[in-house]
Order: structure tokens, then sequence, then C-alpha cells
């Protein structure tokens, strides 16, 4: 990108007289001094530090302006500086600005869980045939999505911006600033639940995506969800629906897993099936999303089928690796939510195995009054002839426990609390020999990796 200051200070209302830089050009934004490019415009936010005091440091990186919140006496003497009310404000102005000089088409992804994975299929998809802009990592707040928009190439086409919420009115903000052509919500989950009580609180949350929708914007939605069903039911919106019903607008249909990829075929294209480099059919339905976003651009669907074959994740969170004993690893330590633990369970109950099954799962936290209930029901996911041992880890994890000594009493079950990884590590380190299978799932608030890496090292 290039703005010269003089934009700028417009974009964001200077409140400084600017007029002798005001044809000083910047060429990109940041707000960590340590990530200014040369000829960058320093943006110090305040979060639990002040970032004005990094000015010195963005200058020895570079910056060729910056943005000022403070007393214009603190700021650099001679140094390009535009004053500003509200740092955080002006980076948002700023976001829109460019936004609308470079005026892309704009693809929004909200949902509990599947935003980074569908963000990455979408992204993929549409960079068959058009320039396209997304979400770096896990960019999606306030301060994400501007970055995002402030990342664009000037000849970007397409943005494709992933937006978290963990409160109401977060959405609303995040599209009304970027006002989608497209708002697409993967599904409806238990993320948050423990601040919002209930899953409508959240529905009606994620709803907000629609209401920066530009005027003929369409919501591409998971439509197997009640809630979402009938939020949307009213609305005066264009809609797609994609899901596992044949009621859906887009469905797949001949779902089949191997251990590392899944395939399937669509209602849409009967002939072109697809194939995803990952497990878990939550998967197919991000991929559902993501093609139901390519029908409404007119991707090809030779387009998209390369595209998913090959799709480049952000963070491929469920991976096979191999452990110091020989044995294949299903790692998945970040996240845990009952939906997503019962399908990876499944998939991986129906990978073919030489040896033995382990699962190891840790506590899914966030969950709220709901959480033991929850926990409980990932017995309806474990099949007690396909695994040979199941640890579990962590308090709520005993109510697992509990549920699986009722209802498969063969099945040997180990209960650790959250803090004794160590006993844990060092009982698969006794039990685990080349040509078994283990599983590790949790929420990352219960550390499995630290699990994963004594694995992974030789003992
Ligand atoms: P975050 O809130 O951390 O940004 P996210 O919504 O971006 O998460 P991903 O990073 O795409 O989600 O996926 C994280 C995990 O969520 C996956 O590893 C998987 O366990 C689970 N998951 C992904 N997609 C779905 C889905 N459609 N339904 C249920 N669970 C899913
Ligand atoms: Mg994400």
């Amino acid at each position: 990108m290039k703005m010269q200051l003089a934009e700028i200070a417009h974009a964001v209302g200077a409140i400084n007289d600017f007029e002798q830089w005001r044809s000083v050009s910047v060429t990109s934004v940041a707000f960590d001094s340590r990530h200014l490019q040369p000829g960058g415009l320093f943006i110090p936010l305040t979060g639990e530090q002040d970032g004005h005091q990094f000015i010195q440091s963005a200058i020895d990186h570079g910056a060729a302006a910056t943005l000022w919140a403070r007393d214009l006496a603190t700021a650099p003497a001679g140094f390009p500086v535009i004053q500003v009310a509200d740092s955080l404000k002006a980076l948002q102005a700023l976001a829109q600005y460019y936004l609308t000089k470079i005026n892309p088409r704009v693809v929004a992804i909200t949902g509990s869980n599947g935003k980074t994975t569908t963000k990455d299929m979408i992204a993929s998809i549409l960079a068959t045939q058009f320039n396209v802009t997304k979400t770096h990592a896990n960019f999606n707040n306030e301060i994400g999505v501007p970055m995002t928009v402030l990342s664009m190439e000037p000849n970007t086409e397409m943005l494709v911006v992933e937006m978290g919420m963990d409160r109401p009115g977060q959405l609303d903000f995040l599209s009304n600033l970027v006002a989608p052509d497209v708002a697409v919500i993967t599904m409806i989950g238990e993320a948050h639940i423990e601040f919002f009580g209930t899953r409508d609180k959240i529905a009606d949350a994620k709803m907000e995506i629609t209401h920066g929708l530009s005027e003929d914007g369409i919501i591409v939605y998971n439509g197997d969800e009640p809630l979402l069903r009938d939020r949307t039911a009213d609305l005066n919106l264009r809609k797609r629906t994609f899901g596992q019903s044949e009621t859906t607008d887009l469905f797949a249909t001949d779902i089949e897993a191997t251990s590392t990829a899944t395939s399937f075929t669509t209602n849409l294209w009967p002939d072109k099936p697809f194939t995803i480099p990952m497990i878990g059919t939550y998967n197919v339905n991000n991929a559902l999303a993501a093609l139901s976003v390519a029908n409404v651009y007119r991707i090809r669907p030779e387009n998209a089928q390369k595209a998913l074959a090959t799709v480049n994740l952000t963070e491929n969170r469920a991976e096979w690796v191999k452990g110091a004993a020989g044995e294949d690893i299903l790692s998945d330590v970040y996240n845990a939510n009952p939906t997503a633990v019962k399908q990876v369970l499944a998939a991986f109950s129906q990978t073919p195995v030489v040896g033995k099954r382990y699962a190891v799962l840790g506590d899914m936290l966030e969950l709220g009054v709901q959480a033991d209930s929850m926990h409980a029901d990932i017995a309806t996911a474990i099949d007690p002839d396909k695994l040979s041992h199941v640890y579990l880890v962590g308090s709520h994890m005993v109510a697992l426990q509990q549920r699986l000594a009722q209802e498969m009493p063969d099945l040997p079950v180990t209960h650790f609390a959250a803090d004794a990884l160590p006993a844990l590590t060092s009982t698969l380190q006794d039990t685990l020999t080349a040509n078994d299978q283990i599983l590790l799932k949790g929420s990352h608030g219960i550390h499995l990796e630290q699990v994963l890496a004594a694995l992974q090292d030789s003992k």
C-alpha cells in the first residue's frame, strides 16, 4: 500500500497542523514497533502497555511517521506526526478509508468453531480466480480486522476476514467496519457459553455479522442449525445454506475418511468429488461453507477441487505426528468442544491400526454450568471395541469417567488431575510401542502440548 500523510490525516481526523509533512508517504502500518517495516506508519495503541513509549524503537525500525494520541510536546521533535484523539479509533477509521479506496468484495466469517479453517478454505478457493487478501493467523478482533484490511495489496479483489467475538456488540461493530458482501456463520457451538448463558444468546450475537452487510449482501450459514434457521426466516436478505441434510442448498454425500483426508461429493456438482487434507466430518461442513461462497462468486468447481485438496491452513490443529516409541500421535491439543471431540474420536476410532488405540482426553473449558453433562455425553462417541484404554485429564472429566464406568465397565479408564501431567506422561511412555496410535485432545488450558512434546522426545 501507499498512502500520503495528507490522506491519512483526513481519514483519521488529525487534530494537529501536519501541513509540513502532507506529502510524506507510508507503505505499511504496525502497532508493534518490532514488526514495523521501513517506511511504515507506527500506530501506538494502549493496552497493557502504552505503545507511545516505543516510538524510538519504531523510528529505529524505519518508521516514516506516527500517529500520536498524547500531548504533542511528548512526540519526537521534527518527526512526522499525526495527532489523534484515540489511536485505536484512528486505526479503525484508517482501515475503513483504505477499504473504500481499494474497494474489494468482502467475505466475513464467524462461528463458534471453524472460523480460521473456513477462512483459509475460502481464501484458497477464491485465489484460483481473484487476487485475495486474508486474515493473517487469527487476527480476528477490533485490532486484527483493521490490520487485515490495511495489509491489502492495492490490487486486492477479494478480502476474506475472520471475525471473532466473545460479547454482544462486537460483531455488530466489526461487520459495520468492513461492510461484507458475504457473511458466513460456520456453526453455533458452546464456545464462551459461560459468558453468554445460552446457545440462543450466542446465536443472537453471531447474527450481528449481518448488520453491516452491503445492500445485496448474502448470508451463508449452517442450515441444519435451528437457531440460525429461526433467526434468518424473516430476514430480508439473500441466503445460502449448507449442511448435512438435503433441505440445505449445498450438502455433502458419500463422505469417506482416511486417516489423513476426507472426501465427499455435493448435490451441486455431483460429478466433482472433493478431498480435504484433514479429518473430522466437521471439516466437511467448513468446506461446504467455503464452497457456498465459491458458488456465489462463480468459481469453477475444478478450481475449487484443486484449492481444497491443497488448502494452505494457518494452523492445522488435528495432525498426525510420530512419537519417540514409533507410535502415531493424532494431536489436537489447542482446542476442545463437545462437537469436535466427538468427531475426532469417531475419525480416530475408524483409522486402521496394527497395534492398539489409546485416547487422552482433557477437559473442555469454558462450558459453564452444563460442563459436567457435556463431558459425560462424550461417552456417546466412545466405542469400547475400538479403544484399548482411555486416559482422562482434569476435574470435569470425572463426569465422563463415571459415565464410562456405568456404561462400559470393561473399558480401562484412568483419570488424572490437571496437575498430574508428568504422571500421565510416564504412564504413556511405559505403555506405548510402535504400531500403536494415540489421540491427544483437550482445551489449551489443560496443556496436553506438554504431553505431546514429552512423547516426541525420547526418554
Ligand atoms: P478460534 O476461536 O480459536 O479462532 P476458530 O473458530 O478459528 O477458533 P479453527 O481454528 O478453524 O476454529 O478450528 C479450531 C478447532 O475447532 C478445530 O481443531 C476443531 O477441533 C474445531 N472445529 C473446527 N471446525 C468445526 C466445526 N465446523 N464444528 C465443530 N468444531 C469445529
Ligand atoms: Mg480462529
